[in-house]
């Protein structure tokens, strides 16, 4: 049981957020374990965006508790603190410093993370450089660090801010739809690089799109109407009548 309890890294319990008398999630029920890759899906305004904005502090539920890692509750936290505490969050839109060099933009990730933002100009110890050179290879940029942001493809700017993200040492990454617009070899790409990072984080995407979930979900949650329809197997997900009728009904 203690094992169990240590292996939750997220707990939210009965959350629901209403947004003037409207309840865009409600009563939702949502455990992470470590080093899950969690796909929550669901159709248009089932509440899939407001509950990572709830997890991420982006918004407060009007009921309902957030634990991290175990025994944090975070539920009233202001969004930089959550963030600094370990659950960073990545919106569709890239956002990254476009003029700036892919190294650049790692290495203000790093610093920011460090709270050095006054030291900008300091001089990178050879062990950063070694950290930003690694994460470089890992997110497949190794050879376009001197490369300017800004003119990365639509799927290496995606890249590149997850490993923004990464230099920050969240322990939980919550991404929002993060292969849309790209290319069927990106996609395949970021699932291969999503595989890599649970094996040390815990991850949540929000995804429309399902061959990309069927192809790397471990356990898929589906919500509807701002609640929890169904959770488990891509397979036992996929063979419920309700989520068929939900999504054949949209
Ligand atoms: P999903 O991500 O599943 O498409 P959302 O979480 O974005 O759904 O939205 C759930 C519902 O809440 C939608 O009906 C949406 O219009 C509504 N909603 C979202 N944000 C707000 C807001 N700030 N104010 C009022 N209604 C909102």
């Amino acid at each position: 049981m203690k094992e169990q309890m240590e292996s939750v890294i997220l707990q939210c319990s009965e959350v629901t957020v209403d947004f003037d008398g409207f309840k865009a999630v409600q009563g939702m029920n949502f455990k992470l374990e470590k080093g899950e890759l969690r796909f929550l899906i669901g159709p248009n305004g089932a509440g899939k965006t407001t509950m990572l904005d709830v997890i991420c502090g982006k918004v407060k539920p009007t009921f309902g508790r957030v634990i991290f890692s175990g025994s944090v509750d975070i539920t009233k936290k202001k969004e930089h603190q959550i963030a600094e505490m370990g659950i960073g969050r990545k919106f569709q839109t890239p956002s990254i410093f476009a003029s700036l060099t892919v190294f650049e933009n790692l290495e203000i990730a790093m610093k920011q993370h460090r709270g050095v933002f006054a030291a900008m100009r300091a001089k990178l110890h050879s062990e950063d450089r070694e950290r930003i050179d690694a994460q470089l290879a890992m997110i497949g940029l190794e050879d376009k660090g001197e490369w300017r942001a800004g003119g990365l493809s639509h799927g290496e700017k995606q890249w590149l801010e997850i490993g923004m993200m990464l230099l920050q040492e969240p322990e939980i990454l919550l991404l929002d739809e993060p292969v849309a617009g790209m290319t069927d070899n990106e996609t395949e790409k970021t699932g291969e690089l999503l595989q890599e990072i649970r094996l040390t984080q815990s991850i949540v995407v929000v995804e429309h799109d399902m061959e990309f979930v069927r192809n790397f979900a471990s356990k898929v949650t589906v919500m509807h109407e701002g609640k929890l329809l169904k959770e488990g197997s891509m397979e036992e997900v996929q063979r419920d009548d309700r989520v068929a009728e939900v999504y054949l009904g949209k």
